[in-house]
């Protein structure tokens, strides 16, 4: 969400070719893209809520969540960084610093593989990783 909000920002003000880059469609694209990631993110997340309220969330609805939305928020981050250009790896624009909070969250409190293979033993019954 921080990375989203920071292109949104960046995109109005910051002129190329006597625009705004936010008046670009391949810019609104990389907008779209990163809102409908995030979105789906949080949705799914709404939902194990629900489910944890109903007393029904198990480990591997759990996983499902961790392996999906971890890959939506590294493909997110780095849209993000796309769009700011060579902006995308100063510090100061914090999106490179979105980009590496994301590489620590795909990998602790489970791997996306590690994740991947708790789903995959409780959608098939066979466990891949013992
Ligand atoms: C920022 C950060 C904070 C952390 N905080 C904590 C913390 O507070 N408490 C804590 O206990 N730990 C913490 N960790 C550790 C984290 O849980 C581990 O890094 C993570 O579980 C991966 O273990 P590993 O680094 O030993 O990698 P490894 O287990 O060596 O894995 C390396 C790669 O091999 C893959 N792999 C391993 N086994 C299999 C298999 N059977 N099949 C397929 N692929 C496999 C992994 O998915 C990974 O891609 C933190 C890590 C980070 C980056």
């Amino acid at each position: 969400m921080g990375a989203y909000e920071h292109c949104l920002k960046y995109a109005q003000p910051r002129q190329q070719f006597g625009k705004p880059i936010g008046n670009y469609q391949l810019v609104q694209n990389l907008l779209v893209q990163m809102l409908g990631n995030i979105t789906a993110a949080q949705t799914m997340c709404f939902r194990l809520g629900q489910m944890q309220d109903a007393g029904t969330l198990k480990d591997e609805h759990a996983s499902l969540a961790k392996a999906y939305t971890t890959v939506g928020m590294r493909e997110t981050v780095g849209w993000a960084r796309e769009l700011l250009g060579g902006n995308g790896i100063l510090v100061e624009h914090n999106v490179a610093r979105f980009v590496a909070d994301s590489e620590a969250i795909y990998s602790y409190e489970g791997t996306r593989e590690m994740n991947t293979l708790i789903v995959g033993r409780s959608i098939t019954g066979f466990s891949a990783f013992v």
